[in-house]
């Protein structure tokens, strides 16, 4: 009996195993194909006293990288390591008081948890300071954008309506 049994377990063993086997074909068969990494870094850091001056440097001393990472991937190009991201999730969640979420910072098509910077780190509303001319006007992407409702200082309204079919 003992035996039976052991056989019975053996076949559906087998049927799962080959059911696993197929589902990891299935799921890594696709291309996996990426939608451009957009990150906000310096719109958080705009928001913070600490590196609205000299940025950068002071960003990669406090979270122990390279200044050259951080700027580069600030300028979008560089894809960052995990471990790399919440290193400077840590630095910049020491300048908040609050936790935040990696995915806040950077994010898949600038698909962001929390829409609005000023909303994630807690500002009553501003416009950053690239949205405004040397005459107080709003200018560019940002007319007609309130302040404290835009996602990143690149891309106002998001990547995604920036760019969709308009
Ligand atoms: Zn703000």
């Amino acid at each position: 009996m003992p035996i039976s049994c052991n056989r019975c377990t053996d076949a559906t063993f087998t049927v799962i195993s080959y059911g696993l086997f197929f589902n990891g074909f299935m799921v890594h068969t696709p291309k996996q194909v990426f939608g451009p990494t957009i990150n906000r870094l310096a719109d958080v850091m705009a928001h913070l006293d600490r590196y609205a001056f000299n940025g950068v440097t002071r960003l990669a001393k406090d979270a122990r990288v390279s200044a050259s990472s951080v700027s580069r991937l600030i300028n979008g190009k560089m894809n960052p390591s995990f471990a790399m991201v919440v290193r400077l999730t840590i630095a910049l969640e020491k300048q908040l008081g609050r936790r935040i979420d990696p995915r806040e910072l950077i994010a898949e098509t600038g698909n962001f948890l929390t829409k609005f910077v000023c909303d994630l780190v807690g500002c009553n509303g501003c416009l950053p300071e690239s949205a405004v001319d040397e005459f107080g006007q709003v200018k560019g992407s940002f007319v007609g954008i309130s302040p404290g409702t835009w996602v990143t200082s690149k891309y106002p309204r998001g990547y995604q309506s920036a760019n969709s079919n308009s």
